[in-house]
């Protein structure tokens, strides 16, 4: 059938699509800022996360610890995962905050322990005690601390260090790994080994100026590196004789998230390509770069208000939790993960059928059982005569149970273990919604695997949230 004019272009496959928890009217947005790595610049995390991940083994081998024959495994751990100090667990939790999945070192704890460990145990990232793997530059970071609760345990290091103690060395190595200038060199040197090209990314941010929106970068990342990795990006994709400079109307680097959203710090003007500074004296302005200041700042500098503001990036804390909770800009996660997932429940949907289908049946079977049960208590409470048939019917319900049960169980293995063989989906702990989920769901008014995800909604989108289910809409138990 030919296609009527008012027939829109088709959306993306369902792993490219924007997903909506709070109704955003693209309309309505005045400036899109936009995080730098991991965001507008989506690494390779097998190749970024070795990287960093040896060179924090190395500063650890270089305090003697014998981590020499320690190996990177980028599939160790996913985003969304939390640490936890006191017991050297790794941990996947449910959106209450129950864990439902636990790893001690590298080693699974099975399903009785765990219970003895977490049944009077929630998450709460209030405490001290957890440690969110907010993105996806916390992956090495998780794997060398588990490696290490391996050697502490089996009394390779220190003796009587806490696991606590332990995290603190490691992030540190990490956190030095990614301060000096080493890594980043190498990166700026060779950036199309570490960086998955996106030729959709500067079409979708020319569409956004062409429709009037003001382009902000904020990265915690410093200029020479900013401007190495932006320039890799984007330069060759846009009209000869422009660069992104161009493209951006503001800079902010080393801006120092959360920092940036939370407190008063000072900005100071790039005057240079070299990255010359001087104080920041008069209101910051378009078309200006800057290192370091606040969001309060910005926002009354370039007279933008809050809900006029988009603010898309990938870290769940620094990026969309806090200018979301302290500013109320409106907020987008880029979870680049989400495509492996939604790809790995788009193939299991038949098999999710079948497992629903089973479960419902479970479900009605069980309710049967229990009506059964209770007539004959009552039957015997009163002296009356038990139901006809009452053993047979009680003996055929187990054993179409039992069958059911057999059906069920590869199913629902299957279902834990998919993208991710250790953990399963990022966003869901068994039937309900991960930790990870609910994070994004309070932070994030949307979410998408990238930032080019946009290109086929068009600037002017109004992305509607879908109306959510209640247990309630369900059927109750036991209904046909
Ligand atoms: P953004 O995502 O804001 O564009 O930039 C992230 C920057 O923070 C990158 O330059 C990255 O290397 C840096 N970064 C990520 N994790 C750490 C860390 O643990 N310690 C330090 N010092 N920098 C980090
Ligand atoms: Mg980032």
């Amino acid at each position: 059938m030919p296609a009527s004019p008012d027939d829109p272009p088709a959306l993306p496959p369902p792993e490219r699509r924007i997903f909506v928890n709070r109704t955003l009217n693209l309309r309505s947005i005045r400036a899109v800022g936009f995080d730098m790595d991991y965001t507008l610049v989506h690494y390779r995390v097998e190749i970024w996360e070795r990287h960093a991940y040896e060179r924090a083994r190395a500063t650890l081998e270089r305090r003697g610890w014998p981590v020499g024959d320690l190996a990177f495994d980028a599939e160790f751990v996913i985003l969304g995962l939390i640490i936890d100090l006191e017991l050297g667990n790794l941990v996947k939790a449910s959106r209450f905050g129950y864990v439902t999945r636990a790893f001690h070192g590298t080693s699974l704890i099975d399903f009785e322990h765990q219970r003895e460990l977490y049944s009077r145990t929630l998450v709460d990232l209030s405490e001290p005690r957890w440690v969110f793997l907010n993105t996806l530059f916390s992956l090495s970071e998780a794997l060398l601390f588990a490696q290490c609760v391996d050697l502490l345990d089996r009394g390779l290091l220190q003796p009587g260090t806490s696991y606590s103690e332990l995290y603190k060395v490691v992030r540190g190595a990490v956190d030095r790994t990614h301060a000096e200038g080493a890594l980043k060199a190498e990166i700026a040197a060779n950036p199309e080994r570490f960086v998955v090209p996106d030729p959709e990314l500067a079409p979708t941010l020319r569409d956004l100026r062409h429709a009037g929106k003001k382009l902000m970068l904020v990265t915690n990342s410093e200029w020479s590196y900013t401007r190495a990795m932006m320039s890799h990006v984007l330069d060759a994709a846009l009209p000869s004789g422009t660069s992104w400079r161009q493209l951006f109307d503001l800079c902010v680097v080393s801006a120092r998230k959360p920092d940036f959203f939370l407190g008063q710090s000072p900005a100071f003007e790039i005057v240079s390509d070299d990255g010359l500074l001087r104080p920041k004296t008069e209101p910051m302005r378009w078309e200006k770069a800057y290192v370091g200041g606040n969001a309060r700042e910005l926002e009354r500098d370039l007279d933008l208000s809050a809900e006029e503001i988009l603010y898309v990036g990938d870290h769940l804390y620094s990026d969309v939790h806090v200018s979301k909770d302290l500013l109320r800009w409106r907020t987008a996660l880029i979870v680049r993960g989400l495509e492996r997932e939604v790809a790995a429940v788009e193939s299991f949907r038949e098999k999710q059928m079948e497992l629903s289908v089973a479960m419902a049946e479970k479900e009605r079977l069980e309710h049967a059982q229990c009506a059964l049960r209770i007539a004959l208590l009552r039957a015997e409470a009163t002296g009356a005569a038990p139901e006809e048939n009452f053993h047979a019917k009680q003996s055929g319900l187990r054993a179409r149970l039992a069958e059911l049960d057999q059906r069920i169980a590869p199913l629902a293995s299957e279902a834990g273990e998919l993208a991710n063989s250790r953990w399963g989906l990022m966003m869901r702990s068994g039937i309900d919604k991960s930790y990870l989920a609910r994070q994004l769901e309070r932070y994030a008014d949307a979410y998408t695997s990238r930032v080019s995800n946009l290109l086929a909604y068009t600037p002017f989108v109004y992305l509607r949230a879908p109306r959510v289910s209640l247990p309630h809409d369900e059927n109750p138990v036991g209904s046909e």
